[in-house]
């Protein structure tokens, strides 16, 4: 069932009786061109573009009726993997709950900026504990169309050295972009039943969801019960 979400609830979040923030965000960073647009695209509309269009800045909003615990705001932000002015990605590091680093399995030189991501969240975070996620996109590619990672490389250094989540998944083939979610949800203690069966039938409406974040652009509202 939908239930669409008007201005007023956007600024007012409803309270949350349990200990749960009512609004989790979750990030998506990484170098540009590596697939985070299209891993999200593909969570939230099960579609796939070969197109490249570069993100500027996009914050979807998922809002849903979780039974018992009252409602909740799951905010995705998309970045455009460069920004002009670095206090801008620490203002979007500082705050979020959680975190894909997203690097693409052909491209060496984005895992080196995962690597950096990761140690400014770490740093601009402090004593708090980061809920990363590494995300190897366009897990599809063979070596013969170009990766040069592999996913058991990559996973040693990241949950060995950095004790981080790590994830392979294929936008393209939509191969484990729901374990990118399910990984996200579950540092942020959200049920990952919050599924994209259940997303898909969310409704998007005209108008931005808080005027005080301009950057956003879509809003969706699904509501699970
Ligand atoms: P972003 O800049 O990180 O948001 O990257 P995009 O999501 O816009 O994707 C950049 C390019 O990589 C596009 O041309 C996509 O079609 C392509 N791409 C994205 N995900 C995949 C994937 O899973 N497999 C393959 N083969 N290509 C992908
Ligand atoms: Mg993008």
């Amino acid at each position: 069932m939908f239930q669409e979400k008007n201005e007023e609830d956007a600024l007012h979040p409803v309270q949350r009786s349990a200990g749960r923030p009512d609004t989790v965000r979750l990030v998506f960073l990484g170098g540009a061109g590596v697939g985070k647009s299209a891993l999200i695209r593909r969570f939230l509309h099960d579609r796939f573009e070969h197109k490249y269009t570069r993100t500027v800045e996009e914050l979807h909003v998922l809002e849903y009726d979780t039974a018992g615990s009252g409602r909740l705001r799951l905010e995705i932000l998309d970045t455009s993997g460069s920004y002009s002015f670095p206090a801008m990605r620490e203002l979007r590091i500082r705050h979020s709950d959680a975190f894909a680093l997203v690097y693409a399995v052909d491209d060496p030189a984005s895992l080196e900026e995962v690597r950096r991501l990761r140690g400014e969240i770490l740093e601009l975070k402090g004593g708090e504990r980061a809920s990363i996620t590494v995300v190897g996109a366009k897990a599809d590619l063979t070596e013969a169309e170009g990766r040069v990672l592999t996913a058991g490389d990559v996973m040693a250094t990241v949950e060995d050295e950095w004790g981080a989540n790590f994830v392979e998944a294929s936008a393209r083939t939509a191969g484990n972009t729901v374990g990118v979610f399910r990984a996200l949800l579950h540092q942020v203690e959200l049920p990952h039943r919050l599924s994209p069966a259940i997303c898909r039938r969310r409704d998007t409406l005209p108008r931005p969801a808080v005027r005080r974040r301009p950057p956003l652009k879509k809003n969706h509202s699904c509501v699970l019960s």
